[in-house]
């Protein structure tokens, strides 16, 4: 039987919420020209479009609570399926349980992807806190911003107002921070061995950004991001 011609890579950011993983996700999807797919915001589009499955796990998100393996699993694989992640995608938010591991290893496993590389976005709690509580979404375009003082409470990109997360909230704060702790070690155990690589994720975003392209060997720490800095072809080449 003939070898599968695996190309398109799976690249994963764990971390805790707040570490900046839609941030640098966005960042990724940019400088490497694949998409990146946050599950989080994927949930909270069908939550805005008043659909059954939005309908269904609304009160779970506002909750901080985790949406069942077997719903996000599907989401992710119907999601993995569309032709703009052929050459590859980010994933920001899963696996965030070692059961959604094991599903995803099994996925890429039967399909074209290659093995995931892994990145984990380690910070100290205290700057978590600082960020979850200053950050702001645009309803609209669901761009995310850090609110600073004297910042403006308008979207700079489509003008609309900005809101706070309804998960960001303190108390859901605490209850998101718990599950994340619950589920990280046997994440990390399932990834160790396994293009896992810790990154220092308190560091400035643009840092952030120049650390993990350098890792994933397309430039040095020095690149400059406002040019593409290398075509998705030749990544994968
Ligand atoms: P996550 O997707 O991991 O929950 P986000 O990317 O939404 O995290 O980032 C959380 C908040 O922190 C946002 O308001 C974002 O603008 C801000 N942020 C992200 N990365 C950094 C960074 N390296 N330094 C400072 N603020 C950051
Ligand atoms: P995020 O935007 O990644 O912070 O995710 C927001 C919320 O979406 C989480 O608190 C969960 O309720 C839900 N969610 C996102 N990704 C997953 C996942 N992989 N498994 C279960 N629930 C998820």
């Amino acid at each position: 039987m003939a070898k599968m011609q695996r190309q398109g890579r799976i690249i994963i950011l764990l971390g805790p919420p707040g570490a900046g993983k839609g941030t640098q996700a966005e960042r990724l999807s940019s400088s490497l020209a694949i998409p990146a797919i946050s599950t989080g915001e994927m949930l909270r589009q069908e939550c805005r479009s008043g659909s059954a499955l939005g309908l269904a796990v609304q009160e779970l998100l506002v909750a901080g609570g985790l949406v069942s393996d077997e719903l996000i699993q599907k989401v992710v694989a119907d999601r993995l399926a569309q032709p703009d992640c052929a050459q590859g995608c980010i994933l920001d938010g899963f696996p965030r349980t070692a059961a959604q591991a094991r599903f995803l290893d099994c996925f890429l496993a039967g399909s074209a992807f290659t093995a995931p590389v892994v990145f984990d976005l380690a910070i100290d709690p205290q700057i978590l806190i600082d960020r979850l509580s200053s950050r702001r979404q645009c309803p609209v375009c669901a761009r995310t911003y850090h609110m600073t003082l004297g910042a403006s409470s308008s979207c700079p990109h489509d003008g609309s107002e900005l809101v706070i997360r309804n998960d960001d909230q303190p108390a859901t704060v605490k209850r998101r921070l718990q599950i994340y702790a619950e589920n990280t070690r046997e994440i990390v155990g399932f990834y160790r061995n396994r293009g896992y690589r810790r990154v220092d994720a308190s560091q400035p975003v643009e840092k952030v950004t120049r650390r993990l392209l350098s890792l994933l060997g397309n430039t040095g720490e020095s690149a400059d991001l406002s040019r593409p800095l290398v075509a998705a072809q030749q990544l994968y080449a």
